[in-house]
């Protein structure tokens, strides 16, 4: 498939990552929900789950678990639960749809943020099912459009400043 080779660059970083965290204990096995392979019980400082390529890095013992979203821990918005794999699995679609360009757009959106629309996208595509693609207009500027209205400046629609 193209993605994967596409994206391939990125999952060689993960491989990397996780040879290393192989040697620090960290387990591996291929997740078919993720689209990745799945490295658990990575130690490093910072709790939780990173995505390169079709390579997912995480410190827990397992990504079927349910997570807040970006926009719920922020205090944007009081959202139920997703699973992480999900969101994961998305974020392995944005790799796989953008490549070696992935890294360089999500740093430029904000990095690990609320204010970056990668992470929105895959909390939206996490709950919804739908909309890992993190240029897509929102929801909600559509609904504007439609009624002929300029596009609202609502917080969460703001793109990240540096
Ligand atoms: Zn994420």
């Amino acid at each position: 498939m193209f993605g994967i080779a596409w994206t391939s660059p990125n999952t060689l970083l993960g491989l990397f990552a996780g040879a290393f965290g192989l040697a620090m204990g960290a387990r591996m096995r291929w997740q078919p929900r993720a689209r990745a392979l799945v490295f658990a019980r990575m130690r490093w400082p910072a709790p939780g789950a990173l995505t390169l390529g079709n390579v997912v890095l995480h410190t827990g013992e397992s990504l079927d678990v349910a997570c807040h979203t970006y926009a719920h821990r922020a205090g944007w918005a009081v959202e139920p639960c997703v699973s992480l794999v999900d969101h994961e699995r998305a974020h392995v679609y944005q790799y796989m749809a953008l490549g070696p360009l992935f890294l360089p757009l999500y740093l430029l959106c904000g990095g690990v943020s609320v204010r970056n629309r990668f992470e929105r996208a895959a909390d939206r595509y996490a709950s919804h099912g739908r909309g890992w693609w993190p240029f897509a207009p929102s929801r909600e500027r559509r609904r504007w459009r439609t009624l002929g209205a300029a596009p609202g400046d609502a917080e969460h629609d703001r793109p990240a400043r540096p």
